[in-house]
């Protein structure tokens, strides 16, 4: 029984012969067989990737879980549960830098194949807000609940309100306080969202994302992170990408809706990730957020092809498929910190 594959060698060889006779409109048929068939190739699944140094563990209990059998939500939301609950990662769940008021607050979403979506922003006290936006997901007619009414759904399901602050994110923020001064410290240490993109074995595309947000905000601000198109974004048929940085600066140009929009018209991940930062770029020269305006996206095309771009320089991303494992990589940039 000839296989797919067969089935278009066949087609590409027998339209070479053909397109010798009938010219042009044959070749360019012939064009589309090839490139049906090298996406065939190229087809890569499963492959999983996350944002920053804290990407690798993540990563690593996501690829288990998937390997496992998991479902490709359950295999995320397990894990972003490992640097939402590590202390030592200041920009996400427990031990986040908190507001300019002293409070912890969360924002995540996450979204699968079928365009179903669950967010939750705003809340505070709960470690995993990742798994809240899950459970919205799955028990709610909606898509994103905030503040108090995040948490009295949290709650409701089951999830254990408790102290967020750690000692030392609480010592941050009181030498913050000695000079108040509001300037998001973005990836100087690489401790930022993470966000997460993955192709499982079907070929579906699946992402979640979960942060502290920026450091010193203001009390009740939300940024890129738990809004599906901005923070993250994807499209079955197409891609998936996610974001980090300067939150303000991708909902102003709804970030990751771009980039997959991007692929849509013929793009590749690091094409389209670059435009939409060049996009940022010009839109913000003359801003007054430029002097500390970081913004990075990842993103992951339908046959597994993927690449991350930063406007600053220090951005990277870890990356897990069967080929070469779980391992980091530096992600190309516009422009260094000193410009
Ligand atoms: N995008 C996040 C926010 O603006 C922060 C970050 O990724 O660094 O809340």
């Amino acid at each position: 029984m000839s296989n797919r594959r067969d089935f278009i060698k066949k087609t590409t060889l027998g339209t070479l012969a053909v397109s010798s006779v009938f010219g042009l409109e044959a070749v360019a048929q012939n064009t589309e067989n090839q490139k049906e068939t090298l996406a065939v190739k190229k087809t890569k699944k499963p492959v999983v990737i996350s944002t920053w140094n804290h990407g690798l563990p993540a990563n690593a209990e996501t690829w288990k879980e998937l390997k496992a059998g998991k479902s490709a939500l359950d295999a995320i939301e397990a894990g972003m549960k490992i640097p939402e609950a590590d202390p030592k990662v200041r920009s996400v769940g427990y031990g986040g830098y908190p507001d300019r008021e002293g409070k912890v607050t969360l924002d995540a979403c996450i979204m699968d194949h079928n365009s179903n979506c669950g967010s939750v922003s705003f809340l505070q006290g709960i470690k995993h807000p990742l798994s809240v936006a899950k459970r919205v997901l799955e028990n709610t007619p909606h898509v994103m609940l905030s503040g108090q009414g995040a948490l009295q759904f949290a709650l409701s399901e089951g999830f254990k309100e408790e102290n967020l602050l750690t000692p030392e994110s609480e010592k941050d923020w009181k030498k913050w306080l000695e000079e108040s001064k509001y300037k998001p410290v973005i990836n100087i240490e690489n401790h930022d969202t993470i966000s997460m993109l993955m192709i499982d074995e079907d070929g579906n595309l699946s992402g979640g994302c979960t942060t502290s947000g920026a450091a010193w905000k203001m009390h009740g601000r939300v940024g890129d992170s738990p809004i599906i198109g901005a923070g993250l974004f994807l499209d079955n048929e197409v891609g998936a990408a996610a974001a980090t940085g300067l939150g303000e600066a991708v909902i102003r140009t709804a970030g990751s809706a771009m980039v997959v929009e991007l692929m849509r018209q013929g793009k590749s991940p690091y094409e389209a990730c670059k435009e939409i930062t060049e996009r940022i770029y010009n839109k913000h020269k003359n801003h007054k957020d430029m002097e500390y305006l970081q913004v990075g996206f990842i993103a992951l095309n339908k046959n597994g092809e993927h690449a991350g771009y930063s406007l600053r320089s220090g951005f990277n991303y870890a990356i897990c498929d069967d080929e070469k494992g779980n391992r980091m990589e530096d992600a190309k940039f516009k422009m260094n910190w000193d410009k």
